[in-house]
């Protein structure tokens, strides 16, 4: 689904990325971890596709197709989708409205008319039961004085009625509260099938004893220094990232 090779990228003539390869298949959950500054976050950007960030080498396929010239909007009608890719307040227009935008702006770039309003709601009783989601959450204004926990939920909403082929999660929120990570975690694991795959990028450990990853990749000074699978995420929680600079000799 993914396969990312030799993949170098910078923001402001300043190199992050210098030389990332990864490939995830679909049904798979790739957790990247790393320390703060590794380069996580802007790996996320680069994948789907945000204008500031700048491949200098190396390609990243998605589904057969080299991706790199496409805009993140195209990219997301491919059904790439990053969280956090819409953190705005939008006053006026509901979690529920939101979605439906969304789910026809992709429509609209397949070809396709507007979703029948009555699928539209069954759709959306559909996911909103799965993730058990208050309908009255669902007609609040997007992000407006949302708690952490809610933007989360409207998060993982959005991710469960677009329903993406690959999903990436910047856990990058320091004050990610156990409530908030357990919405992020079920939702992942509801909405997780054979098809899809998802990328959980964290900081913290404790986010995988909810969401169990096949592979878990650590990022340091721009490069996957080291992959697993689960036992390395334990391991990094009992012995910190120190030791795998040292492994690594930087
Ligand atoms: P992580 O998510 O692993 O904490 P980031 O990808 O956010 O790391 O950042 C990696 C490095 O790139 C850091 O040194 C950061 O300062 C730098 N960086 C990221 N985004 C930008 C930007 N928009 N402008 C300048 N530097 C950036
Ligand atoms: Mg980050
Ligand atoms: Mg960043």
């Amino acid at each position: 689904m993914l396969k990312i090779e030799n993949l170098h990228a910078s923001v402001e003539d300043k190199n992050i990325l210098k030389g990332i390869n990864l490939e995830v298949k679909p049904g798979e959950v790739h957790a990247i971890m790393g320390p703060n500054g590794s380069g996580k976050s802007t790996l996320s950007s680069v994948i789907a596709g945000k204008e500031e960030y700048e491949v200098s080498e190396g390609s990243i396929i998605f589904d057969g197709e080299d991706i790199e010239e496409l805009a993140a909007e195209e990219r997301a009608h491919k059904g790439i989708f990053l969280s956090f890719q819409y953190p705005v307040e939008i006053p006026g227009v509901s979690v529920t409205n939101f979605v439906k935008t969304a789910i026809n702006e992709t429509r609209k770039a397949q070809g396709l008319e507007d979703m029948p309003a009555k699928d539209m709601l069954k759709l959306i009783r559909e996911k909103s039961d799965l993730l058990e989601i208050d309908r009255k959450f669902l007609s609040r204004s997007l992000n407006e004085g949302f708690s952490g926990g809610e933007k989360k939920r409207n998060e993982i909403f959005q991710m469960a009625m677009l329903d993406p082929k690959l999903a990436i999660l910047d856990e990058t929120d320091s004050g990610l509260d156990i409530d908030a990570l357990r919405i992020v975690a079920n939702g992942v694991n509801k909405l997780k099938s054979k098809d899809n795959a998802v990328i959980v990028i964290t900081h913290y450990q404790r986010l995988l004893d909810y969401i169990v990853p096949d592979y878990v990749h650590v990022l340091h000074n721009g490069r996957i220094v080291k992959s697993g699978t689960k036992e390395l995420a334990l391991e990094l929680e009992a012995k910190g990232y120190d030791w795998i600079k040292e492994e690594v000799g930087a």
